[in-house]
């Protein structure tokens, strides 16, 4: 499709394709860098705008030490200045690797005859669920991969049993999902089971690097894919996550293709994705694919802070595909959520010894296998306030993101409290002595630096109230 302004701005291009590459690349090309463009358009950022296109691709051009340091300190500036210092935990847990897709990079890849296929059986399922619980975590993703049997009604039920698992103070109070496409009806059935997120990666929007990378099987359709969360939204899903595998293709592309994805969402339905994940692609089994377009650690922690000023309201997730020391500078440029305790073995979770013999069999190697407690620890101890915050997403305030970047007061109101109170839930029933001891450190400190008395009071009553073991206390 030849893609043309005047028509991006007609309503009827929901559920269109909407990537061109030639404009992109045009956009790329056409950008002329000099720090005091560069020093403009951070302002603009910092002025809580959205870039476009254009500002955007001047920033992804920019080489010179001086205007790529003036990025990096604008993207800090915006996360001190608008976020705080809350970082959102959640795990990712694999229900079953069945898949019928080639994709080249990834292990489950249906020609991998290596690949240990295994669906978490509804046991399994709630061992897992419950582990995790025993361990402190309250968001999870649900991954799965593309197979007739992982059906929207199998997602549901899936989602619908997960929530349902209670271990002591234990319990999960947000279920996100990675899985495959579905046609609106799909959609529907899932989006009744209570999702929080759902997520669909285009992993490349270049169409000829997409056609290479996905060799066959339903996901080869790159518009399929591409339309994926036009469909979750006309099924009333208005909480989505897109991403792109980082080092299929040139990563300016990339970023430009997903700002494009966040335009065509906003323009069709009011609302842009919750979230946007921009995995580093990892080593996998059979992996086979060159690696002309992987991304130096220099350029991935540029390309995340040009992501944060470009998109100033949209949550930001970085994985364990990434390595700790990765993970601690682009902490500081505004990631909002990170996984912590990972494991991708499907069941690796619950201690099983048959799950565990497939251990080396997972869908790619993660690079940061820290337990929750020791991440946990590392954010407190670099005075970040750990959260496992829901509140927005249980009580209906859809549009998070937008509003704690928009509305004054939100974060100070809602988003600190309910993460200090989510922390001292978790020093109660989860920490060890010494994260205990940090953590109720870094509570007192973050109530001394509140400034309105009435929050304090209010989030002292409540912090007493799950000492004396009231859970699940919310704004
Ligand atoms: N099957 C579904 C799909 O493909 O969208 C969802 C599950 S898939 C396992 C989740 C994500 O893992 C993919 O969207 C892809 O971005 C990522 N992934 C696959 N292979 C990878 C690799 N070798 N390194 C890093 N991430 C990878
Ligand atoms: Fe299957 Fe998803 Fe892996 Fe592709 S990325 S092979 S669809 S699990």
């Amino acid at each position: 499709m030849k893609f043309t302004p005047e028509k991006y701005k007609l309503p009827d291009v929901s559920m269109q394709p909407f990537i061109d590459d030639e404009e992109i690349w045009e956009f790329i090309n056409q950008a002329k860098p000099t720090p005091e463009l560069v020093e403009t358009i951070v302002q603009k950022s910092l002025n809580k705008n959205r870039l476009n296109m254009a500002e955007t691709a001047v920033l992804l051009q920019a080489r010179e030490p001086e205007m790529i340091e003036l990025i990096k300190q604008g993207a800090r500036e915006l996360k001190e200045k608008v976020y705080g210092k809350r970082i959102v935990l959640f795990a990712p847990l694999y229900v079953g690797n069945y898949c019928s897709n080639n994709c080249r990079y990834c292990g489950f890849k249906a020609s991998n005859k290596e690949a240990i296929r295994k669906t978490l059986t509804k046991e399994e399922l709630i061992e897992n669920v419950k582990a995790l619980e025993e361990h402190g975590q309250k968001r999870l993703i649900l991954v799965f991969g593309e197979h007739r049997t992982y059906n929207a009604e199998f997602i549901a039920d899936t989602v619908r049993e997960v929530y349902k698992v209670k271990k002591d103070h234990g319990e999960i109070r947000r279920v996100n999902i990675n899985a495959a496409p579905f046609d609106i009806e799909g959609f529907k059935t899932i989006h009744e089971s209570g999702i929080g997120t759902y997520q669909v990666f285009q992993e490349t929007y270049h169409h000829e690097t997409y056609t290479v990378c996905h060799v066959s099987g339903k996901k080869s359709d790159y518009n399929y894919r591409l339309t994926a969360l036009d469909r979750a939204m006309e099924a009333g899903i208005d909480d989505v996550g897109i991403g792109a595998l980082f080092g299929l293709y040139d990563w300016r592309f990339e970023i430009l293709a997903l700002l494009r994805h966040v335009n065509h969402l906003e323009a069709c339905y009011n609302v842009g994705p919750h979230t946007i994940s921009f995995p580093r692609i990892q080593d996998a089994l059979e992996y086979d694919l060159d690696n002309k377009h992987q991304v130096s650690d220099e350029e991935f922690t540029r390309l995340v802070a040009i992501l944060r000023l470009a998109v100033p309201y949209t949550g930001l997730i970085l994985t364990a595909r990434e390595p700790h020391h990765i993970r601690r500078e682009v902490l500081a440029f505004g990631c909002s959520q990170i996984d912590a305790g990972t494991k991708l073995e499907i069941g690796a979770y619950a201690e099983n010894p048959e799950i565990d013999q497939n251990l080396s069999k997972e869908q790619f190697k993660i690079n940061d296998d820290r337990t929750l407690n020791e991440v946990i620890d590392e954010l407190i101890e670099s005075d970040y306030i750990p959260s496992f915050c829901t509140a927005c997403y249980r009580k209906g305030r859809t549009g998070q993101h937008f509003m704690e970047f928009s509305v004054p007061g939100f974060i100070k109101k809602f988003c600190t409290p309910n993460a200090l109170l989510t922390l001292a839930e978790y020093i109660e029933d989860y920490a060890t002595e010494s994260t205990a001891a940090k953590g109720w450190a870094l509570i007192e400190k973050s109530l001394d630096e509140m400034e309105d008395d009435r929050y304090v009071i209010q989030v002292r009553d409540r912090i007493s109230r799950i000492r004396q073991g009231e859970r699940d206390l919310y704004f």
